[in-house]
């Protein structure tokens, strides 16, 4: 792959910027430091800043030329709350916080591609550099939204990136249709009456009815859901009862999961199916059961429009090596309240091999720095050619 010069240039700024991110990581909506040096590079490049969107979101403006089309661009800029375990120079400096799903990286490939093209201005029109907060199941995105994003700043397409392992750091898919799953949590409450338990018979018993509930959660994805569609209902807590008093039968079991999937009408199947289940349950067993569904994010699904002109560009980059064929992801991605407001295109940058301590919320991840080149010059020939002048 061949880069411009004034980016191979620009080359090691960013590499040591994004060293610099990753050794300060810093959670969702806390990112004081992160955007402060985004806002500062933003306007050092003689592009117009506007901080503290939707808490510490900001967002960058270039506007060149009199072309009317105007696009955004997103990254993301929080951390996780998890150690870093691997020894590296630019090791995390906060203990319990690290950047493990490579957004120090998306920060710096997005202010990458605002210095290249405050610089080259080789384009008609506006973009405007989207630096979010809190992606990581904080809810940044849609902050940013009810905070006016698309009002003050239109957008006719929106674009998101993420780095993934298992690609090439030469390498970037752009596939048309479902990227990432909807995201959403569901409780359920057994309500029986506790009693003794060798006098099962005074009382009613939840723990049974939850053990059918479990066991039977599974046949929403396997019974109900059409095969042809993709779903995950899982269980992932369960609390009950004291392991000191194993002769109490308890009054309640609660039990929490997560659902997932691709469309808008899974989505709502799975929400009701798994109430009707937990209520199907507690009738069969005379008790009572509360159900709460909180519909977190959305599924990301790209739009044909936008994916058509990411895939120009991409292809006009990575040549032989962009893939238009990839498998979506059952994780989720609050880029769907963007791509909500915008015809939005979601795609995957290389990070290298996808071996053990390279996966995303691993605490040995890095983004891979050789992804820094073809990332910005994605972003940089996206807008030249999507506001290419008349
Ligand atoms: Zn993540
Ligand atoms: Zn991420």
């Amino acid at each position: 792959m061949r880069l411009p010069e004034i980016l191979t240039a620009d080359l090691p700024f960013l590499t040591a910027l994004r060293r610099d991110l990753h050794a300060h990581p810093e959670l969702g909506f806390e990112e004081e430091r992160t955007s402060a040096i985004v806002a500062d590079l933003l306007e050092k490049a003689g592009v117009a800043v506007t901080r503290g969107l939707g808490g510490t979101g900001v967002v960058g403006t270039l506007q060149i030329g009199n072309g009317t089309r105007s696009i955004g661009l997103r990254a993301d800029m929080d951390a996780l709350a998890m150690p870093e375990t691997a020894e590296r120079s630019y090791k995390s400096t906060v203990s319990g916080k690290m950047h493990a799903c490579g957004h120090d990286g998306h920060t710096a490939l997005l202010l990458g591609a605002a210095r290249y093209l405050a610089e080259t201005r080789n384009f008609s029109g506006t973009v405007h550099f989207i630096f979010q907060p809190a992606e990581e199941g904080r809810g940044g995105a849609r902050r940013m939204v009810e905070d006016g994003l698309f009002k003050q700043f239109a957008c006719d397409a929106v674009y998101g990136l993420h780095n993934m392992p298992g690609l090439d750091t030469d390498e970037m898919a752009v596939v048309a249709g479902p990227q990432l799953a909807s995201s959403d949590s569901w409780r359920v409450t057994f309500r029986g009456t506790g009693t003794h338990g060798a006098k099962p018979h005074l009382g009613k018993d939840p723990i049974t009815a939850a053990a059918t509930f479990l066991a039977s959660l599974q046949t929403i994805v396997g019974r109900v859901v059409d095969p042809l569609q993709s779903a995950v209902v899982s269980a992932c807590s369960v609390q009950a009862g004291n392991p000191q008093a194993l002769n109490v039968i308890p009054d309640i079991v609660e039990i929490g999961g997560t659902a997932r999937a691709y469309s808008p009408e899974v989505r709502d199947q799975l929400e009701t199916e798994i109430g009707r289940l937990a209520s199907g349950t507690a009738a069969m067993y005379g008790i009572a059961a509360d159900y709460g569904f909180e519909r977190r994010i959305p599924p990301v699904v790209n739009n044909a429009d936008a994916t058509e002109r990411a895939l120009k560009a991409a292809g006009a980059v990575f040549g032989s090596k962009l893939r238009t064929t990839f498998p979506p992801s059952t994780a989720g991605d609050d880029f769907a309240y963007f791509a909500g407001e915008a015809p939005g295109c979601y795609v995957w940058l290389g990070n290298g091999p996808a071996v053990d301590g390279a996966l995303h919320h691993n605490t040995a991840y890095d983004f891979n720095d050789e992804a820094i080149g073809p990332g910005v010059a994605f972003w940089a020939t996206l807008v030249e050619q999507e506001l290419a002048p008349a």
